[in-house]
């Protein structure tokens, strides 16, 4: 099988098998823009075939899938946003991995970065458990959720220019449905930095003139209707990264409790030892 047919009781699986499938970057446009609400529009994400690159990768990857997750089904569809419906942090990464996201069917879940983030956001206050590797396993954000910008798994982790356009529409409906509640924007390293730029902005975002540049512990204000939000950088908790301790589990906790406190959640690694 080369992916999860929607509605087959996959947990968590948003779509059903009526949901409308975008096969173009206008039905993107279109569908993300007439959805109601988060649930109509995940599950819309969650079936989108508008890139055929990005399609054929994911299935393919499904299909052959790793030595090691031989016996498992992957989901091997595209990975909609996950978490609180009204979140006061929103996380945004480039992209789901091959063998992680498109295989476990949720956003930054079944690999080694995924480990570190979750880690790190359980040590912080952000999420009930300190694993996530499945969809369904009782893992839940508190106060976050968790978006990818590009939400297909592509070749070699590099989506192309006119994959990430071809999303944008998905990205920036989420963030425009949550933004009420939204108080801070964590990037997971440079290229979610530059992409959630535009999408913020087309969900009606105030941002400086320019960009500023990204590095681990950066801070942006932006606004949402006049209310005061913060945009963090976060080194991506890549396997280089973490193993050339580019990026550590302080690191990490230092920005999730940043944000935290921004957020008006009162997370922090104290405050977890203190409990
Ligand atoms: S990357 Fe985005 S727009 Fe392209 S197929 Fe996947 S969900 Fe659809």
């Amino acid at each position: 099988m080369s992916s999860v047919p929607p509605g087959s009781g996959w947990p968590e699986d948003p779509a059903s098998p009526e949901t409308p499938v975008a096969g173009t970057p206008e039905e993107v446009r279109a569908l993300a823009g007439s959805s109601r609400d988060l649930g109509e529009l995940t599950a819309r994400q969650s079936v989108c075939r508008a890139c055929p690159r990005l399609v054929e990768w994911r299935e393919d990857v499904a299909r052959v899938k790793r030595r090691a997750f031989m016996d498992e089904t992957y989901w091997g569809r595209p990975i909609a946003g996950w978490g609180d419906d009204r979140p006061r942090v929103l996380i945004v990464g480039l992209a789901p991995a091959a063998h992680g996201g498109n295989r476990t069917g949720r956003v930054f879940t079944g690999d080694r970065s995924g480990d570190w983030l979750f880690a790190s956001l359980h040590r912080t206050g952000l999420a009930a458990l300190p694993t996530s590797t499945h969809a369904g396993d009782g893992q839940r954000l508190l106060g976050a959720r968790m978006v990818a910008a590009v939400r297909c798994a592509p070749p070699a982790n590099k989506p192309a220019v006119e994959e990430r356009e071809a999303c944008l529409p998905w990205l920036a409906r989420e963030l425009e449905m949550v933004a009420e509640p939204v108080r801070v924007v964590v990037c997971l390293g440079g290229y979610a930095w530059q992409a959630v730029w535009p999408a913020l902005r087309a969900a009606g975002y105030t941002l400086p003139r320019s960009r500023p540049p990204f590095g681990h512990g950066a801070e942006v204000e932006l606004s949402y209707r006049g209310a005061p939000v913060r945009m963090l950088g976060c080194y991506h908790p890549s396997q280089q990264n973490t193993f050339t301790g580019r990026v550590t589990a302080p690191m990490l906790d230092a920005v999730f409790t940043r944000a935290a406190d921004v957020g008006g959640l009162g997370g922090s690694v104290e405050s977890e030892v203190r409990h």
